[in-house]
């Protein structure tokens, strides 16, 4: 089956990522994490379909590390331990060190929170066995993961986890050339003949935002 539109638009190198050149441009302070082959856990704030998670998506296919991704909303406590229980086993399939990408991440309940900065700071994970007065609590070895959060409201995340990110990346809004550059492109993958004049005024009615674009 063909992958939905959105996932067949999407960029998937550096190349095809226009624009947020303060970022990801020669010199620009992400490129050169990326370029260096070590990233820290750093966060991408921006409003909604600016690009957050194609870059991240894209850093992580570019690392050749493997992708998890968690929403802030809709995750639990078991949601977390599962994709990190996941990461955690496929850990022998790889070498990379693994991305965990949580979108809105300044919606993260405390608890999850607070099973995340163990996770984060000496890469243990707290794991409840057994029920009742048996119960006892055991620390399992993580494999070193990199936490990569999106988030609309950087001012809204607790200052714990801001604390745990060496960089914030702030995304702009897309100039009208950048946008014409990505439904020009879109035309292209849709098999559509490019027409500028029409691209152009696509570009100028998506409030700076590819995703409207697209
Ligand atoms: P966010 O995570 O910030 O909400 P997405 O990464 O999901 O936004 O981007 C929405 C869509 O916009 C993507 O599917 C992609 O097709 C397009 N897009 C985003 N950023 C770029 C970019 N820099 N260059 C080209 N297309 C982009």
């Amino acid at each position: 089956m063909a992958a939905p539109l959105a996932e067949r638009l999407r960029p998937q190198t550096l190349d095809d990522y226009i624009g947020q050149k303060h970022l990801v441009g020669p010199d620009a302070v992400l490129r050169k994490m990326i370029d260096s082959g070590r990233i820290s856990s750093f966060i991408l704030w921006g409003p909604p379909g600016v690009g957050k998670t194609t870059l991240a998506q894209i850093i992580a296919h570019r690392l050749e590390t493997p992708f998890y991704t968690l929403s802030a909303v809709t995750s639990g406590v078991k949601d977390v331990r599962e994709v990190i229980e996941k990461a955690r086993n496929n850990r022998f399939f790889t070498q990379a060190s693994p991305i965990l990408f949580i979108d809105e991440i300044h919606r993260l309940s405390p608890v999850v929170e607070e099973i995340l900065y163990p996770a984060l700071e000496d890469f243990k994970l707290d794991i409840m066995i057994g029920e009742g007065p048996a119960a006892r609590s055991i620390k399992i070895d993580l494999p070193h993961f990199t936490l990569v959060g999106a988030t609309t409201r950087a001012g809204s995340l607790t200052k714990p986890l801001q604390d745990r990110f060496g960089i914030r990346a702030q995304l702009q809004y897309y100039s009208p050339e950048d946008l014409t550059t990505i439904v020009l492109r879109s035309m292209h993958l849709l098999n559509m003949p490019a027409d500028k004049g029409a691209a152009g005024e696509i570009a100028r009615r998506s409030r700076g935002t590819p995703r409207i674009a697209n």
